[in-house]
């Protein structure tokens, strides 16, 4: 007796408890669009200290293949968007379906059709040349007093969803307010085909009830399918969720984003040298909004998000905003996990690692500029390849008025302490014993060095290479 008290107690504080869901569909990548989604159900989660659940819709075999499928654990893996449960994968809840499918047709919320596919579309040819919504005519719904057709032998029947014939239904949807559609411009849908398997609607009905889905946050091409479920869901007894249905996000034309001419995957944003950081803060900003902050950690997107704020308009992506934002996430990483990141860029841009400073302490000087880990493996090449001064820039910089000054700085090069302030103070003083200006020995030096004219700080770049590459590139200047 006790213990199924216990048991009722806690069944029923899970139901109220906030729970959401990122249900894709598997498609080969995982969507921008959807990464933003599934950020806004984690944050939510995580805001009220609920659970985030993943389910993988993979019922279109076609497209949900195992790779597809890690496709989107990698990308939820590298964002670190972590769910609580899960993941549940549709294909093998089929025995749970069919149960379900049962036990509507026992209580009459569903029937099976025996209309084939041709008389279906004869009954639509016919609503339509008089100006009707298509819809199924409804011959095989049982009615109170009505005669059934005879049931064809042949043919395998389809399962019908009984849909109300009057009525609206109407919720209140968390991003764009109360959303009313008339049950007359819903079709009795079928859910389930000849053979037996259940459609798509009605499997995330189920679903979002068996897995107790408190808030279904999603992208606004769920919004017709919406009427649907909660019918569905009327017709099953269950706990109605919440509903928020986030705008999409638009190209930098204002145009829908396309796989040919946008990075639509986040794992594209990982070839492309962003942090996840920032790929997920730039996420939060399409759509959602706290003040006017712009940079802000998860933690903090946690505790501020509460589903108010959400724009009910597109956003657009704005690649120079990312940019940006990413710049901020480099400035703040580890060096050394920059360094990681850009190592095997620079392995294949033939970076020379033997003898050369130390990535990290590298990392340290360039990452200020750096929007993105492959601008920074390119600025970081400055150190790891032979240096080639262009003959006429040499030339041009490395003057008879400046060598003996050069040749001097190389010479105390050899016993001054390696170390910064030494190193500029060495500098200061053959300026001045040479009455010349900075750039007049920067240039030559950065060339010698380098082979750049441009480079950070020519002491933190000398200091940085050690005295003995230092010695060995000043050596030219011997002869
Ligand atoms: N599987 C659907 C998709 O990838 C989402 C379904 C839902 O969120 O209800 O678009």
């Amino acid at each position: 007796m006790t213990t199924t008290t216990l048991v009722s107690v806690s069944a029923s504080k899970k139901n109220t408890a906030i729970r959401t869901r990122f249900a894709p569909s598997p498609t080969g990548y995982l969507h921008v669009g959807g990464a933003r989604t599934a950020l806004f159900s984690w944050a939510f989660a995580r805001h009220h200290g609920g659970t985030f659940v993943l389910r993988i819709e993979d019922t279109d075999l076609e497209r949900s293949t195992p790779e597809a499928v890690q496709a989107i654990l990698d990308g939820m893996s590298w964002l670190g968007l972590a769910h609580d449960e899960g993941p549940f994968y549709q294909m093998r809840r089929m025995d749970r379906y069919r149960e379900v499918l049962a036990q509507m047709l026992e209580q009459g919320t569903a029937y099976h059709c025996y209309s084939s596919t041709e008389e279906v579309e004869a009954m639509r040819e016919k609503q339509r040349a008089i100006g009707e919504k298509p819809r199924y005519d409804g011959t095989w719904r049982p009615e109170e007093g009505k005669q059934l057709p005879p049931l064809p032998s042949d043919r395998k029947p389809v399962i019908r969803f009984r849909n109300p014939l009057d009525g609206d239904v109407t919720w209140h949807d968390l991003v764009k307010g109360e959303i009313t559609i008339s049950n007359r411009e819903l079709d009795d849908l079928v859910i389930a085909r000849p053979d037996g398997t259940p459609t798509y609607n009605f499997c995330v009905a189920v679903d979002d009830w068996d897995m107790k889905i408190s808030h279904v946050i999603r992208g606004d091409d769920h919004v017709n399918n919406t009427p649907r479920q909660i019918n569905i869901l009327n017709a099953l007894g269950a706990t109605l969720p919440e509903y928020g249905h986030v705008p999409m996000i638009l190209g930098v034309d204002g145009q829908k984003l396309s796989k040919r001419r946008d990075a639509v995957s986040v794992m594209d944003y990982l070839d492309k040298g962003y942090l996840p950081e920032a790929l997920l803060n730039y996420l939060a900003r399409l759509g959602w909004s706290h003040g006017d902050d712009e940079v802000f950690s998860m933690e903090q997107m946690c505790a501020w998000f509460d589903l108010s704020h959400l724009s009910s308009s597109p956003s657009q992506f704005n690649p120079e905003k990312l940019g940006w934002i990413n710049n901020h996430y480099i400035k703040a990483a580890d060096n050394q996990r920059l360094a990681d990141l850009v190592h095997p860029e620079m392995q294949k841009q033939g970076a020379i690692f033997d003898g050369a400073p130390d990535l990290a302490s590298v990392i340290d000087l360039m990452k200020e500029r750096a929007n993105t880990t492959l601008e920074l493996a390119q600025a970081a090449m400055l150190f790891y390849r032979y240096p080639q001064p262009d003959a006429a820039l040499l030339r041009q910089h490395l003057t008879d008025l400046v060598r003996p000054a050069l040749q001097a700085y190389a010479q105390a090069c050899e016993t001054i302490v390696w170390e910064k302030a030494a190193i500029s103070a060495l500098m200061k003083q053959v300026l001045a014993q040479h009455s010349l200006k900075m750039p007049q020995l920067a240039m030559p030096l950065r060339l010698l060095l380098t082979g750049q004219v441009q480079t950070p700080s020519i002491d933190a770049v000398v200091e940085l290479f050690g005295r003995e590459t230092v010695l060995q590139r000043l050596a030219v200047l011997k002869d």
